[in-house]
């Protein structure tokens, strides 16, 4: 755990007492701070008190003398509207902050040159927060991974000279962190999203901006309209900025060309590495999230052999277009995190027959969006409440049973795609729906269809995900 000495003696009131915030709690009253902690739930208060933690209804405190209010993430700063702790703490003058900014604070006071590593973005985050600290680990270094993946930061262990933090951040921690200021920033991608709670576009892209604002190094995603504005505008103001692409050849910057990564320097393109065969990293979404990571792994001081050799053992996230086994010619491929049809849509375009599994709670605007990977699909089972919309859609263009729940879904896919003579077909499960109505959340239904999988007689196990 990280004591957080840059409020000792001071009266810091926080609101959220939820895993993270529970974890700031005790980092704080380690480092000698005053910490009054309230939560709307009755039993995590009580919790907090039961360790000894200061507790009381921070309606009744005296806000005149509190030096900081720490929020958790999910408490609303903004939109739809400021939470009232956010009103009392505006109206004494008292900052805002949360726990990735007490990060950042006692890495500058103990040891500002230690590595570390920030990543955000849209999409691929987990992804490519869990790539980079592999790599890094993968060489022998001491890699401590957490935020919004894993671990919450404050329960890492201390920044030290030879230590890598590699640390998701979602926008709501960006939001919460005035002064982030990492070695390495990585912004991989824009696009709408939790618009509910930033209010506009605009002003998401400017907090996902301010990841990238004061790093040492800003690796910027070129490949959407509002981080290509980023980019030019940090080069602008003179910051030392790392462009990464996809699909474009960049004349300064890295890039991919199908599964090979490149370097350009002033148009001279040098080949960095190939994902040829990394079963983990397919597709182009992948290729963005391996660029960043070489860019990462890069700026804070790995060599090119030891980032190719971290890419090609990467395990992979479970539930991410994870494999899970083959069978005979047959791939199992779990995809359960691909919550809506934007998720949904990279596995579909990384494999060309599939036989899949979707359906679940139904979001907005359905499957249309899938329309074009129809073609690639051999056969469609649909589970869950969204199937006889799903059905509608597929109509006459897409052969599909509704198969209703995800055991039946598995037995059919798995006996219809052994009698298929191509190469390589993929049985998927990328619901494009959430799960609640059969599952208690994503992680529940990826493994039951994991364990699904693995009954089947013959399938031959793949890898050992977290
Ligand atoms: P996040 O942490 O940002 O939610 P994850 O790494 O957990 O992202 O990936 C979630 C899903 O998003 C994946 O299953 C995949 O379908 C999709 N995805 C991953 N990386 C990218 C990317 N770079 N661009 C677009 N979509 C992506």
């Amino acid at each position: 755990m990280i004591a957080v000495r840059s409020l000792a003696g001071k009266k810091v009131a926080l609101f959220g007492l939820g895993g993270s915030g529970l974890a700031t709690a005790r980092a704080l009253a380690a480092g000698d701070a005053y910490v009054i902690a309230w939560d709307d739930n009755p039993d995590s208060v009580a919790k907090a008190a039961g360790e000894g933690i200061g507790t009381a209804d921070l309606r009744s405190i005296e806000w005149s003398d509190v030096a900081a209010l720490v929020l958790s993430p999910g408490v609303p700063l903004t939109h739809p509207k400021p939470h009232w702790t956010v009103d009392l703490a505006r109206a004494a003058g008292v900052e805002i902050i949360g726990d990735v900014e007490l990060f950042a604070r006692e890495r500058r006071a103990l040891c500002p040159d230690a590595p570390f590593i920030a990543i955000t973005g849209t999409n691929g985050k987990s992804t490519t927060t869990a790539l980079i600290a592999h790599i890094i680990a993968a060489s022998g270094r001491d890699c401590q991974m957490g935020g919004n993946i894993g671990r919450a930061v404050l329960t890492l262990d201390v920044s030290a000279k030879d230590r890598f933090h590699v640390v998701e951040c979602s926008s709501y921690q960006i939001d919460l962190a005035p002064s982030l200021d990492p070695t390495a920033g990585l912004l991989l991608n824009l696009s709408p999203d939790h618009l509910d709670r930033h209010g506009s576009m605009e002003h998401y892209a400017s907090i996902k901006a301010r990841l990238v604002e004061k790093s040492d190094t800003a690796i910027v995603g070129v490949d959407d309209p509002h981080s290509q504005k980023i980019a030019e505008q940090l080069v602008g103001s003179g910051r030392k900025v790392v462009r990464i692409s996809k699909r474009k050849a960049l004349v300064d910057g890295l890039f991919a060309d199908g599964t090979q990564l490149y370097r350009a320097s002033g148009g001279e393109r040098e080949h960095v590495a190939s994902l040829d065969g990394i079963t983990t990293l397919r597709g182009e979404h992948n290729a963005q999230n391996a660029l960043g990571a070489v860019a990462a792994c890069h700026a804070v001081g790995l060599n090119l052999d030891e980032i190719r050799a971290g890419l090609a053992s990467f395990p992979g996230l479970a539930h991410r277009m994870e494999p899970v086994a083959r069978r005979g010619r047959v791939l199992f491929v779990n995809d359960s995190k691909a919550t809506n049809s934007d998720a949904a849509a990279p596995a579909l375009s990384s494999f060309e027959r599939i036989y899949w599994i979707a359906g679940g709670l139904p979001k907005e605007g359905g499957i249309e969006p899938l329309r074009g990977y129809f073609p690639r699909v051999a056969r469609a089972y649909l589970i869950g409440e969204a199937a006889p919309a799903f059905a509608a859609t597929l109509g006459e263009t897409v052969p599909f049973e509704i198969s209703g729940t995800l055991q039946a879904a598995v037995d059919h896919a798995a006996a219809d795609s052994s009698a298929d003579e191509s190469p390589e077909s993929v049985v998927l499960l990328s619901p494009a729906c959430a799960s609640f109505d059969q599952f208690r959340n994503f992680e529940v239904r990826g493994d039951a269809y994991r364990a699904a999988v693995l009954a089947l007689p013959g399938a031959e196990p793949i890898g050992g995900k977290n």
